[in-house]
C-alpha cells in the first residue's frame, strides 16, 4: 500500500469511509474534492438521508453541517448517539456559527470536533486525519477485546454480547435461535500425553476448523471455556444447526490430529450438543445455553465423538 503524500493515509481497496452531510451541494462538492482521493466519500443533503447512510454504510467519520432545512445537524447527532448501531461513529460539525455556546452544545452532544466555515482545507484535512486515526485505533482495541488470544476466534465476552443481541432479534422476528456447544474429548489426557504446548496448538486447529464450517455473516464461533467452543446461529432451525454440528464433528476428525490416549478414536474428536429455541417473553437466553449443555452431556455419556440435539419449540 502506497501512502498518500497529502494525508499519510494508505491507499487500499478498504479505504476509510467518510460521510459528508450538507444541504448545500456546493459545500459538499468542495469537501468531496478534498477527500475523494483518500476516502470512500458518501454524501447526504438532509438529516434523514444522513442517518440512513450511517446505518447502511457505517462510515468511519462524519462531517456534519449544523444548519440544514428540516432536521438540523444537532438533531442528527443526537439520534446517531442514541443508537448503539451508530453511536461509535465520530462526528465533526462544520458550521458558519461562531458562538462558543453553539460549539459547546455540539461537543456536549458527543461530537469530537467543531470546524468553522469558511473552511481552511489544510486544517480540515489535519483534523479529519487525527480523528480518523483515533477511530481506527479504537476499532482495533475493541475487536481485540472481543477476541480470544490463543485461538483468534471470538471470546466469551463477545459470545455473551452476541447471544443476547441475537436472542432479542429472534424474539422480535419470532425466528428460531440455535446454539451448538462443542467440547474436545479427553483433552486432559491429550495434554498429559503430548504436552500443554501441543494442547494449545490443537485448540487453535479445532477453532479454525469450527470457524470454517459456518458460513453466514451473523453466525458466531466463540471460545466458551478452556477446551469448549460455542456456535450461535441466528434464524437457524434445529435441522440446520444439527447439519452444521455434524459437519464440525467430521471436520475436526478430518484434521487427523493424533490422540493415542483417547477412547473414541486415534485422532482428536469433539462432542457436540445442539439446541434450538424460538425466544418467548417468559424465557431468557440462558435457557438455550442450559439446553445445549444438557445435549453436550448426553453426547459425552453416549460415548463422545458425536452430536446430540433437542427440539425445544415453545408449545
Ligand atoms: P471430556 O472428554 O469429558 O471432555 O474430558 P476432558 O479431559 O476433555 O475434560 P476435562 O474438563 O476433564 O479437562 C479439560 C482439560 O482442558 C483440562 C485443561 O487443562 C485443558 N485446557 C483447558 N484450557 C486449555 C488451554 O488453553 N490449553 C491447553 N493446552 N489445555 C487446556
Ligand atoms: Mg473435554
Ligand atoms: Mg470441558
Amino acid at each position: 500500500m502506497k501512502p498518500s503524500m497529502e494525508t499519510g493515509l494508505p491507499h487500499s481497496h478498504n479505504r476509510p469511509k467518510l460521510l459528508i452531510v450538507d444541504d448545500q451541494p456546493t459545500n459538499i462538492r468542495v469537501l468531496h474534492e478534498l477527500f475523494r482521493e483518500d476516502f470512500d466519500v458518501f454524501m447526504a443533503t438532509s438529516g434523514e438521508q444522513a442517518i440512513t447512510v450511517c446505518h447502511v454504510q457505517q462510515p468511519d467519520l462524519i462531517l456534519l453541517d449544523v444548519v440544514m432545512e428540516g432536521m438540523d445537524g444537532y438533531e442528527v447527532c443526537r439520534r446517531l448517539k442514541a443508537d448503539t448501531a451508530t453511536q461509535g461513529i465520530p462526528i465533526i460539525f462544520i458550521t458558519a456559527q461562531q458562538q462558543e455556546s453553539e460549539e459547546l452544545l455540539g461537543l456536549e452532544l458527543g461530537a469530537v470536533d467543531f470546524i468553522s466555515k469558511p473552511i481552511n482545507p489544510v486544517i480540515v484535512k489535519a483534523r479529519v486525519r487525527t480523528h480518523l486515526t483515533l477511530k481506527l485505533q479504537s476499532d482495533l482495541l475493541r475487536s481485540m477485546a472481543m477476541m480470544d488470544g490463543l485461538t483468534g476466534v471470538a471470546n466469551r465476552r463477545k459470545f455473551d454480547e452476541d447471544i443476547s443481541a441475537d436472542w432479542r432479534l429472534c424474539f422480535r422476528e419470532q425466528k428460531p435461535l440455535s446454539l451448538i456447544l462443542a467440547d474436545v474429548d479427553f483433552f486432559k489426557r491429550y495434554n498429559d500425553r503430548y504436552g500443554h504446548q501441543a494442547g494449545d496448538g490443537c485448540l487453535k486447529s479445532v477453532a479454525r476448523a469450527l470457524s470454517e464450517t459456518v458460513g453466514r455473516p451473523y453466525d458466531l464461533v466463540a471460545r466458551y471455556g478452556g477446551e469448549e467452543f460455542a456456535c450461535v446461529l441466528p434464524k437457524t432451525d434445529l435441522s440446520g444447526a444439527v447439519e452444521i454440528a455434524q459437519r464440525m464433528q467430521e471436520r475436526v476428525r478430518a484434521l487427523g490430529i493424533e490422540h493415542s490416549a483417547s477412547d473414541v478414536d486415534r485422532v482428536v474428536t469433539i462432542s457436540l450438543g445442539v439446541a434450538t429455541l424460538t425466544p418467548s417473553g417468559d424465557l431468557e437466553y440462558q435457557a438455550l445455553i442450559e439446553a445445549a449443555d444438557k445435549q453436550l452431556y448426553e453426547a459425552k455419556s453416549a460415548g463422545r465423538g458425536r452430536v446430540c440435539s433437542s427440539a425445544m419449540e415453545p408449545s
